[in-house]
């Protein structure tokens, strides 16, 4: 739900929607923090078909973008840390969504002026 769409709930449904994102919300244990990229690569040899542009490929790997233009990046090779890689970004990127909702309702209830801890 956007901020947007959150600002139109009730106190009383803003509180519902906390409360189970506080039931639901725990640490995905396989969560990576990168991108998961499917890439078609041209290799150096001159003569190669991919230069006729059928590209080797695909060929997955996991990047994470690091401070000072620094990039750091995994060639998944095996299906199934192809599969585990796919997975853990995700998982990770639906903790960030959640944590971000929890945000958002926090922040709407402190703008109402209604308290962030009860229970
Ligand atoms: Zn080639």
């Amino acid at each position: 739900m956007s901020k947007k769409e959150l600002q139109r709930l009730s106190t009383l449904a803003l509180r519902q929607r906390k409360a189970h994102l506080l039931r639901t919300l725990s640490l995905p244990p396989e969560a990576i923090h990168a991108s998961f990229l499917e890439r078609f690569l041209q290799c150096g040899r001159p003569n190669c078909h991919c230069h006729q542009g059928e590209k080797h490929g695909p060929f997955f790997y996991l990047s994470r973008c690091l401070p000072k233009r620094q990039m750091r990046t995994l060639l998944l090779k095996e299906p199934a840390q192809i599969l585990q890689g796919r997975r853990s970004v995700e998982a990770y990127q639906e903790l960030l969504e959640s944590l971000d909702q929890l945000s958002w309702i926090n922040w709407e209830l402190l703008r109402r002026g209604s308290p962030l801890q009860t229970q």
